[in-house]
């Protein structure tokens, strides 16, 4: 006889205990190990002949993924990893996000997770609150900034073309500075927009710099939209949204604000006057696996008038109609490209019950106090350069006489050594250090262990 087929869906306690001591484990290390690179012929050679037809034991599979596979990810979560953006969610967070998956919670549609639709729009509603967006804001949860750009920019580009009765063959252009994220230069791509490139003055995109790059152009009618950032992912600079704003409004253009890594900062005293216009954005996406302290992979999008959204995204398909019939009260797939999604709103949901709202201004502060601090002390040291205040968390800064390789050497070196996570990035053309200050739990000490490295 052949073994049952419901075999692997049976409750199985040691394999729950096999993993859950693992889980355990790895939410108690502290610090978090920052971990190496891999080498791609040895992760190979480890995992080969793995995936057979009669499977291997659990223990041996978990220990090859704890001695082999996890130590070739760079910990995201370790308080030493300082480069691009770090992930540094909040415990609550991280088990939560065991509850999402070990329940197989979804959120698409009211029908079907009405309870985890209901708590994820309760933390999308707080963040608009947080924006100043009126009451009729909404969207959903994604995956990621890009997927909620492009999603954004789908519906600014379909409400245009409506307005303006014209069809996919009409030229279309959305208005951008120079340092906009390259997920936006892809959407256009995607889409079939082309970018209107607007000049920025002090690396920030502003209002009278797109009032001016518009009255100079021969077809101003052809801009629909402008994207504007809070802040930069490389310089953490906040665009003049209250400027774009203005404009947009001049001349009925769709607003979008890409939040992505800075849109945390509106729950921070300290820099939320950065962000005023903000609540003029049609839509706006801002990432809590980045800065709002929750796990891969999610993404909040967000929008003035979510009815245009619907009006786009909304999928036809005869077995998806009894999702539309009474009572649909709200279907997050109706405000993405996505169909089927995940209820990635719950763990940041969980979390800002537990811990309250307050935690998170005290933890984003942190990083906000880091990046100062460190500025300070790069000012104060003679063979280092500052090259601008840090307005959120990034700090972009030379070791006077180095070369490209020599920034090069020293990342690889730190991360050799355990002691951080830095790569290079570059700035007008050079290649210099930077740090992106996330994690509440770095330290200036741990700065200073880095620093002291570039004599
Ligand atoms: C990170 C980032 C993105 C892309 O977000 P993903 O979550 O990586 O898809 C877009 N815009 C800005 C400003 C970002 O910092």
């Amino acid at each position: 006889m052949s073994a049952a087929p419901d075999r692997m869906h049976r409750p199985d306690n040691e394999l729950v205990d096999l993993v859950f001591d693992y889980m355990r484990e790895r939410l108690q290390y502290d610090p978090v190990p920052l971990d190496h690179p891999g080498d791609g012929e040895h992760l190979r050679a480890q995992l080969s002949g793995l995936l057979n037809q009669d499977g291997n034991n659990p223990a041996d599979v978990l220990k090859l993924y704890d001695h082999e596979l996890s130590r070739a990810v760079i910990s995201a979560d370790s308080p030493r990893y300082l480069s691009f953006i770090p992930c540094a969610p909040t415990k609550a967070a991280l088990l939560f996000d065991m509850v999402v998956s070990c329940a197989s919670l979804q959120g698409i549609s009211w029908l079907e997770a009405a309870g985890a639709i209901a708590a994820e729009n309760q933390v999308l509603r707080l963040i608009a609150d947080r924006a100043g967006m009126p009451e009729t804001a909404g969207g959903t949860f994604v995956s990621g900034g890009s997927a909620g750009n492009l999603s954004a920019l789908v519906v600014a580009r379909d409400t245009a073309r409506r307005r303006l009765g014209v069809g996919p063959e009409a030229r279309l252009r959305i208005a951008v500075a120079d340092q906009v994220h390259s997920s936006v230069k892809n959407t256009f791509n995607i889409i079939g927009v082309e970018a209107f490139k607007v000049p920025t003055v002090n690396r920030r995109f502003t209002g009278e710099a797109l009032r001016a790059a518009l009255a100079a152009d021969p077809n101003p009618e052809t801009v629909i939209a402008v994207v504007g950032t809070g802040g930069t992912t490389n310089e953490g600079i906040v665009d003049d949204l209250a400027g774009l704003a203005e404009v947009a409004r001049e001349r009925d253009l769709w607003f979008h604000v890409d939040g992505a890594y800075g849109g945390a900062g509106l729950f921070a005293p300290s820099v939320r006057e950065r962000y005023n216009g903000i609540e003029h954005a049609d839509s706006f996406v801002v990432d809590p696996h980045k800065w709002l302290f929750a796990p891969f992979d999610c993404a909040a999008l967000i929008y003035r008038n979510p009815q245009l959204a619907r009006a786009v995204h909304t999928q036809d398909a005869s077995y998806l109609d009894v999702l539309h019939t009474e009572g649909d009260e709200w279907n997050p797939t109706d405000y993405a490209y996505h169909l089927t999604r995940r209820a990635r709103g719950l763990p940041l949901w969980f979390s800002l019950a537990v811990h309250g709202v307050q935690a998170y201004t005290d933890a984003i502060e942190a990083g906000l106090t880091l990046a100062r601090e460190t500025a300070q002390l790069i000012r104060e040291t003679d063979h280092l350069e500052l090259l601008f205040d840090p307005q959120l968390s990034a700090v972009c800064f030379k070791r006077t006489g180095w070369t490209n390789e020599d920034y090069y050497r020293w990342s690889q070196q730190l991360l050799a050594d355990q002691i951080g996570f830095v790569t290079p990035t570059g700035w007008d053309g050079e290649t210099v250090a930077r740090f992106a200050f996330l994690h509440p739990g770095t330290t200036m000490e741990m700065v200073k262990e880095i620093l002291d490295t570039m004599v």
